[in-house]
């Protein structure tokens, strides 16, 4: 407990705000002495600025359009657009027939075609 220097009654201890920090006073109440309170200094609360992570762009990719990026492709004329180049898949047909088969997918127009044997 301190005292004032001036009047002789207690200090009362008091939180002083200024612009860069907050820091603890003892003032008198009698005659208005301050004191800077060395001891059990206030640290000033500093605002955690949380900086929110960008949200990572993601490419959508249609299902149908992210199969047909892995299938092969293969050089075949399409018949709807005349394009040498279409993506090849084959499709095992259930029953008597045992034999796959081919599907074509024109790179260019998406035209889908069998393959006639
Ligand atoms: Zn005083
Ligand atoms: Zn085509």
């Amino acid at each position: 407990m301190e005292f004032c220097p001036k009047c002789e009654s207690r200090l009362v201890p008091k939180k002083e705000k200024t612009v860069k920090k907050i820091s603890l006073i003892l003032v008198c109440l009698k005659c208005g002495y301050k004191k800077q309170a060395l001891s059990n200094k206030v640290a000033p609360k500093v605002a955690k600025i949380i900086q929110p992570h960008p949200q990572k762009l993601v490419a959508v990719i249609g299902r149908e359009e992210q199969k047909l990026r892995t299938l092969p492709t293969i050089k075949i004329e399409c018949p709807r657009c005349g394009n040498n180049l279409a993506y090849v898949w084959q499709v095992q047909t259930r029953g008597a027939d045992e034999s796959s088969t081919q599907f074509f997918r024109c790179t260019k127009c998406g035209y889908t075609f069998r393959e006639y044997s």
